[in-house]
C-alpha cells in the first residue's frame, strides 16, 4: 500500500460528529502509516492554504464536541475554475494527493470539480439535512433530530397548560426528514414538509377538528422555507380560533455534543474513507445503507434522487 498525504476538511453548515469524523479519519490514516493535514475554513482555507500537518494528539479530546475544530465557510466563488485551480495549487505545494471533504452536497459539487481537475477526493456526508441521496443518515442527522424533540417535548408542556397552537419551524433545507422525523417522534398533531405537504385548507379542517374534538391544544410541526410563518399563524387564528404562537428553532438545531450515534456513524465513515484510499478507490463519495458502509463514484452519488420517506409519512398519517 502506497503511503500518502492526506487532507481533511470541513466545508458548508456545521453538524454534530464532524469532529469525530475527522478524529476517524486522522487516526485511522496514522495507524495506516498516511502523513495527514488538516485543511482549515473549507474551501476557502484551501484556496488560501491554510494547512497544516497533524499528528495523533491534534484530534484527542474532540469526539464529544460540537462544530468543527477545523471550521467551516462558504465559498461561492469555488465554482470558477480559477479559483480552484489556487486550491489545487495548494494541494502540490504540500504534496497532498488525496483529501477528504466533509459537508453537504454543494460541499460533494466542489468535491467532484476538483476531481475533474485531478484530485482525489473522497466525500463524508456532514449535514443536518440528511439530503444526500447516496446514504440513509448524514452525520449531524440524529443529533439534530433530538435537539429538536426536546425542544418540542418542552413546548408542548406549555402549549397544553395554554390550550395553544404551536407552530415549530425545523431547519432541513427543503428535504424535510428533520419535519418528519420529529414529528413522528414528538407525536405533532400536524406535520407539514416537502415530503408531506397538505394544502392550506386540509389544515384548517384538521385543526378545527382537533380542536372540537379530543383537544384544545395542537403541535404542528413545519419544515424551513415552506411558509411565510407569521402569516401561516394568523391564517391558523382567524380560521380556528386557536390561539397561535410560532418558534422557528434556528441554529440552535446546529450545535451540541454529537449523539451516540452520530459518533459511531462518523467513526466508521471516517475510518471506511481511509480504507478506501488504501484500496486505491478515487473520487468516492461515503453512505450507509441499513447497516453496511458502501461508496459510490462521485458522479453516480451527486446524479442520484433522494428517496421519499413514505414509510414514516404512513405512520405519521396512520397515527393522527
Ligand atoms: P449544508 O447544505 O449542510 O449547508 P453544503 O456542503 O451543501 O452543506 P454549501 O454552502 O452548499 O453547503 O456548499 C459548501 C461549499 O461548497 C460552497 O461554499 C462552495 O465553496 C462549494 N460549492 C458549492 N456548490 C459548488 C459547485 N457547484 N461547484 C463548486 N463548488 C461548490
Amino acid at each position: 500500500m502506497k503511503s500518502l498525504n492526506i487532507g481533511v476538511l470541513t466545508s458548508g453548515g456545521d453538524s454534530p460528529g464532524m469532529n469525530a469524523a475527522i478524529r476517524a479519519i486522522v487516526r485511522a490514516g496514522i495507524s495506516y502509516g498516511h502523513q495527514m493535514y488538516a485543511i482549515y475554513n473549507g474551501y476557502r482555507g484551501l484556496v488560501s492554504g491554510q494547512i497544516e500537518k497533524v499528528d495523533r494528539g491534534f484530534v484527542s479530546q474532540i469526539i464529544n464536541k460540537g462544530g468543527t475544530i477545523l471550521r467551516s465557510a462558504r465559498l461561492p466563488e469555488f465554482i470558477d475554475v480559477n479559483i480552484r485551480e489556487e486550491g489545487v495549487k495548494q494541494l502540490k505545494k504540500f504534496g497532498i494527493n488525496a483529501l477528504v471533504v466533509i459537508g453537504g452536497d454543494g460541499t460533494y459539487r466542489g468535491a467532484k470539480d476538483l476531481s475533474d481537475m485531478g484530485i482525489n477526493c473522497i466525500g463524508l456526508p456532514g449535514t443536518i439535512d440528511n439530503d444526500i441521496a447516496c446514504t440513509d443518515y448524514t452525520i449531524g442527522f440524529d443529533t439534530c433530530l433530538n435537539t429538536i424533540v426536546n425542544a418540542v417535548d418542552k413546548l408542548r408542556d406549555t402549549t397544553f397548560s395554554h390550550q395553544r397552537c404551536s407552530i415549530i419551524e425545523v431547519m432541513g433545507n427543503r428535504a424535510g426528514d428533520l419535519a418528519i422525523y420529529a414529528g413522528l417522534a414528538c407525536g405533532a398533531e400536524l406535520t407539514i414538509s416537502g415530503d408531506n405537504f397538505m394544502p392550506l385548507q386540509e389544515m384548517i379542517e384538521r385543526l378545527k377538528f382537533q380542536k372540537a374534538t379530543s383537544k384544545n391544544h395542537a403541535m404542528v410541526i413545519v419544515s424551513e422555507k415552506l411558509f411565510d410563518l407569521q402569516e401561516l399563524a394568523r391564517f391558523i387564528q382567524q380560521q380556528t380560533g386557536f390561539e397561535v404562537r410560532t418558534e422557528v428553532l434556528g441554529r440552535i438545531q446546529r450545535g451540541g455534543s454529537p449523539s451516540a450515534f452520530d459518533r459511531i456513524l462518523a467513526s466508521r465513515m471516517g475510518e471506511y474513507a481511509v480504507q478506501c484510499l488504501n484500496e486505491g478507490k478515487t473520487s468516492r463519495c461515503i453512505g450507509v445503507r441499513g447497516q453496511q458502509l458502501v461508496d459510490f463514484d462521485i458522479y453516480e452519488a451527486l446524479a442520484m434522487q433522494r428517496a421519499k420517506h413514505t414509510g414514516i409519512v404512513n405512520v405519521i398519517d396512520r397515527l393522527k
